[in-house]
């Protein structure tokens, strides 16, 4: 056989799965001649989908005959096998127009990848592979796409997600496919609506009778329509007088985000380093650090005077330059690339840090955040954030053990 003719096929096999199909399929693609260029495999719900490439490359081997084998091989087998000659070389791609996108709702419908994929087949992107991240029902899918060259990402993330909005609660993230999707090493979290369910300050106001008060000035901080310091200070002073103890009370019930242990914990066995950076106070970043076992936290400190706040703050305030810098500051530290720094908030304050973070997530976040991010999730768990990093349900059991 001349080297331009030798012959590339793709071989395509469907059908319920039975342990022998490999075996008995790439055995008869052992004989010489014929070499096994790429091949890939998926089973969904017990049905077996699986893709050959394969080439015709000796003298003395009858490709015909290899191919009628395998037809006969799969009858036997109770599967489908299908076959084409292709044109050419095998495609190699390059990671750089490899991303990985994920979906996420809590009942996922055709209707959201019929949606998702008619954005991407409008743009010539490509879905390379499939997987589903979740137990149970389907909640989460990872596309991982491929373009034959350059793309605007931002406008396909932004199309995408303005697809997305048309769906209540349909989250989309939009990541390069690289090394670094998965090689993440630290994660910076805000604490107040992110790490927990509430404001502190707010709570604080609450049982400091200067509830309302207190709310607006926070409401219009994280909004992002007042200078932080300022309404910091505008809103500690008017705590004036509060017991510590009752501080202290309120640190023992402070209500975690739905999927903040798992969160934590799965990030922190598979070798994370966590670190808290919140405008809030150290009251309760300390007790939060202790609960769920934190490396590191930087938070506002609370002037505490013969058991009362004195309305005053102590050092330096945790505003959104000194959260950016902090987050810089760690990763220093444990010489990590900001590429591999993740940052979660919800907040206004929190957008300097999710800018710098090679993956800043906006959790349940406002408008002006969710902008920011280079993800936004408007999900109840903390949990779904590991999804982004296409670590599965099974993964996340497995590291609980
Ligand atoms: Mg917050």
């Amino acid at each position: 056989m001349q080297e331009n003719e030798k012959k590339q096929v793709v071989v395509t096999v469907t059908g319920r799965d039975v342990p022998g199909i490999m075996s008995g399929l790439t055995e008869i693609l052992s004989r010489d001649g014929v070499k096994l260029l790429d091949m890939e495999q998926a089973v969904t719900h017990g049905w077996l989908s699986l893709s050959m490439v394969i080439r015709f490359e000796g003298s003395d081997i009858s490709d015909t005959l290899v191919l009628k084998d395998l037809l006969f091989k799969a009858k036997e087998l109770g599967v489908n096998l299908d076959f084409k000659v292709v044109e050419g070389e095998a495609q190699v791609r390059s990671t750089a127009h490899q991303f990985a996108i994920t979906l996420m709702s809590e009942d996922l419908q055709a209707r959201h990848v019929a949606a998702i994929s008619a954005v991407l087949a409008r743009r010539a992107v490509n879905i390379d592979s499939i997987r589903k991240l979740n137990e149970g029902g389907l909640a989460c899918l990872e596309l991982i796409t491929y373009t034959s060259s350059d793309i605007d990402v931002g406008a396909l993330k932004d199309e995408l997600l303005k697809v997305a909005s048309v769906f209540s609660q349909l989250d989309i993230a939009v990541q390069r496919e690289n090394l670094y999707r998965r090689a993440k090493r630290l994660v910076v979290m805000d604490m107040d609506s992110t790490l927990i369910q509430i404001e502190v300050i707010d709570e604080l106001a609450k049982l400091a009778g200067v509830g309302e008060q207190v709310r607006e000035i926070t409401e219009r901080a994280m909004s992002g329509h007042m200078d932080f310091d300022e309404s910091l200070k505008q809103r500690v002073r008017l705590l004036h007088g509060f017991p510590e103890s009752e501080m202290k009370a309120l640190a023992e019930r402070l209500p975690l985000m739905p999927g903040a242990e798992v969160l934590v914990k799965t990030l922190k066995r598979l070798g994370y380093k966590i670190a808290l950076i919140s405008g809030g106070f150290s009251y309760f970043g300390e007790k939060l650090k202790d609960k769920l076992g934190l490396h590191y936290v930087y938070t506002n400190n609370l002037e505490i005077e013969e058991g009362r706040v004195t309305g005053n703050i102590k050092g330096s305030i945790v505003n959104a330059q000194r959260k950016a810098d902090l987050l810089e500051m760690i990763a220093q530290q444990e010489g990590v690339s900001l590429e591999s720094v993740i940052a979660i908030g919800d907040g206004a304050n929190d957008i300097l840090m999710l800018k710098k973070a090679g993956l800043g997530i906006a959790f349940n976040a406002k408008r002006k955040t969710r902008e920011a991010a280079s993800a936004a999730i408007n999900q109840k768990t903390l949990a779904s954030i590991l999804y982004l990093l296409g670590i599965t349900d099974k993964d996340i059991e497995e590291v609980a053990r």
